[in-house]
């Protein structure tokens, strides 16, 4: 994604949502929970949001969250029509399953940011074999696992301590204490997808 310099707060101001860009802060020290007004505005806006802005919102927040360009994006929205199953359950899915996302529902790190980077640095393992590329698609019965050396990372630790406090990994998720390795047993169910999104206003926004 091309660099986003400014403080990553303020595009949770301007959607409104939690997009949790900031990791750990985010469950202790969210700007939004303080400030959630949206950026520039110093009145709210009058008069109803027109139906496309309100597409053009769900699908900046979705973008937001999963830190991606507008084509790239773009290609996955027209994958998911071309399913069998109903686009935005597509779109969501194969979202949930990208690498990178995994990596942060196991709780090895807090953001997605975070997650990219370790997959990045050649850090995380599936099926014992080293994948670096973190939109890599993880199927049901994949092992995803931590390189060993960074067993005694502080940030990991930090992670997996905020992610049992906070008792948030999904059921098709299995984590094995013991080897920092985790089992994605089945497909995510609707419910367990973590965007909050209505799917359906982005399909649209690009339908049009
Ligand atoms: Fe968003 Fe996290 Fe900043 Fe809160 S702390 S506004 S969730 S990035």
């Amino acid at each position: 994604m091309s660099r986003y310099i400014e403080s990553v707060c303020k595009l949770c101001r301007r959607e409104q949502t939690k997009l949790f860009l900031k990791g750990d802060k985010c469950y202790t020290k969210c700007v939004l929970e303080k400030r959630p007004t949206t950026p520039g505005m110093a009145k709210p806006q009058r008069g109803k949001p027109s139906a496309y802005a309100i597409r053009l919102r769900e699908k900046q927040k979705l973008r937001r969250f999963i830190s991606m360009n507008e084509r790239p994006f773009e290609r996955l929205v027209a994958n998911a029509s071309r399913a069998k199953e109903a686009s935005g359950d597509h779109l969501l899915r194969a979202l949930e399953l990208r690498l990178d996302n995994i990596v942060r529902r196991i709780g090895i790190a807090t953001s997605l940011k975070t997650a990219r980077q370790l997959v990045l640095h050649n850090h995380i393992k599936v099926g014992g074999k080293t994948v670096n590329i973190p939109s890599f698609t993880v199927k049901p019965g994949d092992v995803v696992a931590l390189s060993p050396r960074l067993k005694e990372n502080v940030g990991v630790k930090l992670s997996l301590e905020t992610a049992k406090r906070l008792n948030n990994r999904p059921s098709f998720i299995e984590f094995n204490e013991n080897d920092f390795s985790a089992k994605v047993t089945r497909l995510p169910e609707r419910a367990e997808i973590s965007f909050p999104v209505t799917d359906q206003l982005i399909i649209e926004y690009y339908s049009k």
